[in-house]
Formats: structure tokens, C-alpha cells, sequence
């Protein structure tokens, strides 16, 4: 951020969507912490941080007779805790826009901060209404964007307001800063040789990202249920194995394109089977195109997994999406543990790895090697999309 701030009332969208208990208590509070560093910059500055976010799907849960649940919905559960991380003074504004909005933003005073209430409370804002958007705008000298998880979106506050002010007047936060700058560095001249891990459900969800990395991979790794819609495609017999039948056309031409751009492709040689979608499955380990009838592959198997961590360690650039089994149940979580231990080995010996977009965030949270990797994003969808190589709106309104 290299914008002055000093004497500047900032306009910053956050991502503040945090889960709430029952009693509207704040049950992880990672989102808020990551937001700190650009807020707590700005107030060092001399400046004053007017913060904006949805919070859930107001819109779509409302009450009973239509109206809006503002008492489960509204941003105000958070300005206690904002205090306390900020250990500084925070308004509230029951409005994003409006009178009462802008009396407060007027009389905010350096160091202070003004939480706005509930972007979403407006159909305006998914909706990217340029008017609703000029609303936000006024309340604000710099626009400054740390919403990484919402950049795809061309809503009023990610996107559109963005407009509304000049060159000079918006910039990305930190955190924004950090995603773009390590999804960039992996997607453009990254060392080589680069592997690309993907995984998770559908084929479907990926054909895209698997598209994008012929354009830079040298492997790719492919695990997850996705797995097993190629080796139908390749004629195998998957049993009753997670597939997307109507993508083979679509897999088979991936394979033949990848042959043509000299990129390896790895498909799971094993998978550990289990009789039932459940963690109490009965389990085998079934070379992964001889699976027999009544089984399904919920993970890669160990000499999969083997082969998968040996590339990944010799790799100088890793970009990992999504789970190599089903995760979630002990018995299918060792192909994704093991490409996780190996993501954080190669970066010991000074790999680049970067895990996004998607399930292997979690997986990888869970097994505590968040740390241990180089980048964990934080991105979802974003990231996906940003690793597809669509421009997302909210990278645009900015860079222009
Ligand atoms: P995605 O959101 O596409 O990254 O998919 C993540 C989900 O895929 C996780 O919830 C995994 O449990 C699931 N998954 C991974 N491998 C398999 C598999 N072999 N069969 C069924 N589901 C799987």
C-alpha cells in the first residue's frame, strides 16, 4: 500500500463474513485478524478506516413475514471484538449508506474507525448498482479493497464503487496484496520443474484450472473423485466410484491436449476402496481401473500416494487445489496427508507451494502444515478463478 493516508478517511472492504454461534458469539475469528495489519497501517498513519462487509445471506434468510433478520444478520456482534484486536475507538453505523453513515464518517477523527452495517442488506449490492455503489463512495477519500474471497464479484462494494474514485485515491490491501502477488508469482515464470495438485469431486469444477496449467506445468497430479471420471474416459472399470459420465469426451480431449504440450499427467496407479460412502466403509486398496462392482475409490492408494510425493519433492514450484480422497473420514485421509507432508518437505528444501481455491485449504489446516508451506490462500473461488486466468472484477476496478 503506498498510498499517504495521513488525515484520510478510508474506505476499506473487508471480508468480516465470520461464523457466529447461537448467541451471536464470533467462532472464528481468522477473517478479523487478517484484516488488522491494513486497518491498524492506516490508523498509524494519522488516517481513520471506514470498514464495510456482508455478513451471511440476509437476504436470502429472512424472517418468517419477508423482513429482514437484522438481529441475526447485523455487523454490530463484531465491534466488541474489533475494539479489542484494534485497541482502538469503533462506531457503529446501523446504515452502510445514508444519513447517519455519513454524519459518522464525517465526524470520524484519525485513528478511529466506523464499522458499517451490513452491505448485504441492500438487494444493491450483489445486484452492482452503480448508484447504491456512489452511496458507499462519498463516505470515503480512498477505496481501499482487502476482500480477496469476494474479488470474483461484481458487487457494489468489491467492484463498482471502485469507480468512484481516481488512480491516486485505491489500492489493494495487504492481504489482497499478498494473494495476487503469490498466485503471480506461481502462474508467471515460476521455477521449474512446476506440478500442479489437483483433486476433489468433479472434473467438471476443474476442467478449467487443469486447462490453465498445461499453459506452465510440467506434472499434474490428479487425485480426488476426479480421478476416476479419466479412467472411465480410458476405459477402466471404476466400480461405484464418484463420476461425472458426461465429461469423458471432455477428459479424454484434456488427456490428448496435454500429450500435444509435452505436459505429464499422473493419474492415481492405486486407490483405497471402500464399500460405502461412510467411515465405517469396510476398505481395500484396488488398482484404480480394476475396481470391482459394489466399491467405490475414496482416496488415492499408498503407491499412489508414493509416486504423487516423490514428483511434488522434486518439484521447485507446487500449486495445489483440492483433497486427494475424502478427507473428512480417517480411513481415506492418507493420500492427502502424505501429498500435504510432501508440499511441506519440498518447501524446506526451497520449493514454492502454494495451496488454494478450494478444499485443500482445510485439509491442509487440519493436519497443521498451514505454516509450513509458503502460501495458504484464503481466496476460495477467487483463487480458483485467478488460477484459471479470468480477470476478476475486483482486481480490475483497481489495476484498471
Ligand atoms: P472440491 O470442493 O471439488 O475441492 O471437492 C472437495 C470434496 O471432494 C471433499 O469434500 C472430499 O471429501 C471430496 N472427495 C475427494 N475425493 C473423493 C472421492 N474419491 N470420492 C468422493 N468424494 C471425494
Amino acid at each position: 500500500m503506498k498510498l499517504n493516508f495521513k488525515d484520510k478517511k478510508a474506505l476499506i472492504r473487508v471480508d468480516f463474513n465470520v461464523p457466529l454461534d447461537k448467541a451471536y458469539k464470533i467462532t472464528d475469528d481468522t477473517r478479523i485478524r487478517e484484516a488488522i495489519p491494513t486497518i491498524r497501517h492506516i490508523l498509524d498513519q494519522g488516517g481513520s478506516a471506514i470498514l464495510m462487509s456482508h455478513l451471511g445471506r440476509p437476504l436470502e434468510k429472512r424472517n418468517a413475514d419477508g423482513s429482514i433478520n437484522t438481529e441475526k444478520f447485523t455487523l454490530n456482534h463484531l465491534v466488541k471484538h474489533l475494539r479489542k484486536k484494534l485497541k482502538a475507538k469503533v462506531h457503529f453505523a446501523n446504515d452502510c449508506i445514508g444519513k447517519q453513515a455519513i454524519k459518522k464518517a464525517t465526524g470520524l477523527k484519525p485513528g478511529e474507525v466506523l464499522l458499517l452495517e451490513n452491505t448485504r442488506f441492500y438487494p444493491e449490492e450483489e445486484g452492482g448498482d452503480a448508484a447504491f455503489a456512489k452511496k458507499l463512495a462519498v463516505l470515503g477519500d480512498i477505496y481501499v479493497n482487502d476482500a480477496f474471497g469476494t474479488a470474483h464479484r461484481a458487487h457494489a462494494s468489491t467492484t463498482i464503487v471502485a469507480q468512484y474514485f481516481d488512480k491516486q485515491h485505491k489500492t489493494f490491501g495487504f492481504l489482497m496484496e499478498r494473494e495476487i502477488e503469490n498466485a503471480s508469482r506461481a502462474m508467471k515464470n515460476p521455477a521449474k520443474p512446476v506440478t500442479c495438485v489437483t483433486g476433489g469431486s468433479k472434473v467438471s469444477d476443474k476442467i478449467l484450472l487443469l486447462e490453465k496449467f498445461l499453459d506452465y506445468a510440467d506434472n499434474i497430479l490428479i487425485g480426488g473423485a476426479m480421478a476416476y471420471t479419466f479412467f472411465l474416459a480410458k476405459k477402466g472399470a471404476v466400480g461405484n466410484s464418484l463420476v461425472e459420465a458426461d465429461k469423458l469426451k471432455i477428459a479424454k480431449e484434456f488427456l490428448k491436449k496435454a500429450k500435444a504440450a509435452g505436459v505429464k499427467v499422473i493419474l492415481p496407479k492405486d486407490s483405497v476402496c471402500g464399500d460405502k460412502f461412510a467411515a465405517d466403509a469396510a476398505v481395500q486398496v484396488c488398482a484404480s481401473n480394476q475396481i470391482p462392482d459394489g466399491w467405490m475409490g475414496l482416496d488415492i492408494g499408498p503407491a499412489a500416494a508414493r509416486s504423487f510425493a516423490s514428483v511434488i519433492r522434486k518439484s521447485q514450484t507446487i500449486i495445489w487445489n483440492g483433497p486427494m480422497g475424502v478427507f473428512e473420514m480417517p480411513s481415506f485421509a492418507n493420500g492427502t496427508k502424505v501429498v500435504a507432508k510432501a508440499c511441506a518437505a519440498a518447501t524446506k528444501k526451497g520449493a514454492f507451494t502454494m495451496v488454494g481455491g478450494g478444499d485443500s485449504v482445510a485439509a491442509v489446516n487440519q493436519l497443521k502444515l498451514a505454516k509450513k508451506v509458503s502460501f495458504v490462500s484464503t481466496g476460495g473461488g477467487a483463487m480458483l478463478e485467478f488460477l484459471e486466468g479470468k480477470e476478476l472484477p475486483g482486481i480490475k476496478a483497481i489495476q484498471g
